[in-house]
């Protein structure tokens, strides 16, 4: 089959039988027709269809090396510089038609999937077979172009206490039973972004370091985690599996919400009510030190954290568009304060640019053959940009200020006050549509429940900020410039 057009990607939508509750109502079918549903549908569409675009045909997909389809590039196992470059520039496309809105495009998980069935034998250091499992679901993914969503974490009810601690040991989704078909699966899992995936695939969080030391200190605390540290994928049609959905941010209209009404990516639990996980999907079982190794050993954290950056740029250059704009239309472009105030977005877009040249010069083969771009700088950018994304959001707060309150909706635009509104609500050099469409913009950024939640997304997205902080720390090798300093200390002139 290879790489889908948008068609392929909506019939599937609405012809798999899912269980999605969203306002108490359950939905099972017929999603891109759903009204809060249609507009990211419609959004995800198009980027499929992208692969299909004659112009860009060649830098969205390549040749599968195992059917000749024309299969997407994320999927590409790059082998040299000019691979991770081509991987690169498909990302680009994809986050530039949504202005880096969109979390969920599918190379986000395609890379982890990438980097993991290159490392397959990772996976099958307990059981040969999920050695196995994983490159044949990586091919499968592959040639039928599906889209994943995940969910890593226990839901958030006692995180002082680990899993088999909490006041029911089935909060946390847990192996309830293995028999000869698979694996049952009973508990939750969140917060898994995008449940109009074709399929969820779930694996253990990291550890942290004092939880990998358990593993070896404490033999009993060992045991009773064991049954929670699985990793598996199974389609979201499988019985038992249902997704739980926050409100809607979803709106109608294209003019008022021009990013909620097509981009709300939706976020949910995922509960599984004793759901079967054939053996053929088993990635992981029972395997603390696996988990550990899943992360340190594969690189899937790299290639994934590649492409966060490529949409950060996208999104940060978006960003910078559109505070350049409101400051030409409002006359406020020749304000020092102002100056100050671009530069900083100019500053966090160049740092992350850099970052990303840093992080593709320096990369390297890594033991599984792949051409992987350097982390030191890629956990630079993932430990950064949650801190430079809510400056931004404020600084189009500050220069937008009270025009994110005049805005008058889609439907005043038609009506008897249009005079009124063309006369006031002009900019500089702009008419009264285009001033509002673009202050529209602004709200949905800064201000909207669709921008809060952007906001917390590049927050949390990929991790507490905190645990990925340190890890980033013990990672880091700090012994050549504690050398320095008692090199210092200890010279005599
Ligand atoms: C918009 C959005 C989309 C997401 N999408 C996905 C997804 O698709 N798939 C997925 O699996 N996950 C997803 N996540 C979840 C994300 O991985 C988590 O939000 C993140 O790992 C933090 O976990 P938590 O939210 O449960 O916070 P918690 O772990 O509950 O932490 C709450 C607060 O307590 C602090 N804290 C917690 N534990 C400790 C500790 N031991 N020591 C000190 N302080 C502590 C944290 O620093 C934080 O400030 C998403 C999150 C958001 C916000």
């Amino acid at each position: 089959m290879g790489a889908r057009n948008g068609k392929a990607y909506l019939d599937s939508l609405d012809n798999m039988q899912r269980e999605i509750w969203l306002d108490g109502e359950k939905l099972t079918q017929n999603l891109s027709q759903y009204p809060l549903f249609s507009g990211i549908a419609k959004s995800m569409a198009q980027l499929y269809d992208m692969q299909h675009d004659p112009l860009l045909i060649d830098q969205m997909t390549y040749n599968s090396p195992t059917t000749g389809d024309r299969v997407g590039m994320s999927f590409l196992e790059p082998k040299t510089m000019e691979d991770v470059a081509k991987r690169r520039i498909m990302m680009k496309n994809w986050a530039d038609w949504s202005g880096g809105m969109l979390g969920r495009t599918p190379d986000y998980k395609n890379s982890e999937l990438m980097a993991w069935a290159s490392a397959a034998e990772v996976f099958g250091r307990k059981d040969p077979r999920f050695a196995e499992n994983i490159k044949r679901y990586y091919e499968y993914v592959r040639e039928n172009d599906l889209l994943l969503t995940h969910a890593l974490l226990a839901p958030q009810v006692n995180r002082s206490a680990l899993a088999h601690e909490q006041k029911d040991q089935f909060i946390a989704a847990k192996v309830v039973e293995k028999n000869t078909k698979g694996i049952v699966i009973r508990g939750a899992r969140y917060l898994a972004t995008f449940p109009l995936a074709d399929e969820i695939i779930v694996f253990p969080p990291p550890p942290l370091l004092e939880q990998v030391n358990f593993s070896v200190k404490d033999i009993k605390t060992a045991a009773l985690e064991a049954p929670y540290m699985f990793a598996f994928s199974i389609s979201v049609e499988t019985p038992g599996l249902k997704f739980i959905c926050r409100e809607s941010f979803s709106k109608k209209s294209i003019f008022d919400h021009p990013l909620a009404a097509r981009f709300d990516e939706q976020d949910a639990v995922v509960v599984f009510d004793d759901v079967l996980v054939p053996w053929d999907r088993v990635f992981l079982l029972e395997d603390i030190e696996g988990r550990h190794a899943m992360y340190a050993e594969t690189d899937a954290r790299i290639h994934m954290t590649h492409q966060v950056l490529i949409r950060r740029v996208a999104k940060t250059e978006f960003l910078l568009g559109v505070i350049c704009k409101v400051a030409e239309m409002i006359g406020i472009d020749q304000f020092p304060n102002v100056h100050e105030k671009i530069i900083k977005v100019i500053m966090a877009l160049d740092t992350m640019k850099a970052l990303l040249v840093a992080s593709e010069a320096n990369a390297k083969v890594n033991r599984w053959g792949v051409m992987t771009p350097d982390d030191e700088p890629l956990a630079t950018s993932r430990s950064l940009y949650p801190l430079l994304y809510p400056q931004i959001r404020e600084i189009i707060q500050q220069l937008s200020a009270g025009g994110l309150m005049a805005l008058p909706t889609e439907l005043s635009m038609d009506s008897a006050i249009r005079e009124d509104i063309d006369k006031y609500y002009q900019g500089k050099n702009a008419n009264s549509e285009e001033r509002i469409k673009l202050f529209h913009l602004c709200w949905d950024i800064a201000g909207s429940s669709f921008g809060s939640r952007q906001e917390l997304y590049e927050r949390f997205f990929s991790g507490d900020p905190l645990k990925t902080a340190t890890a980033f720390y013990y990672h880091y090798d700090k012994a050549p410039v504690i050398k320095k300093v008692e090199e210092f200390l200890n010279r005599k002139i």
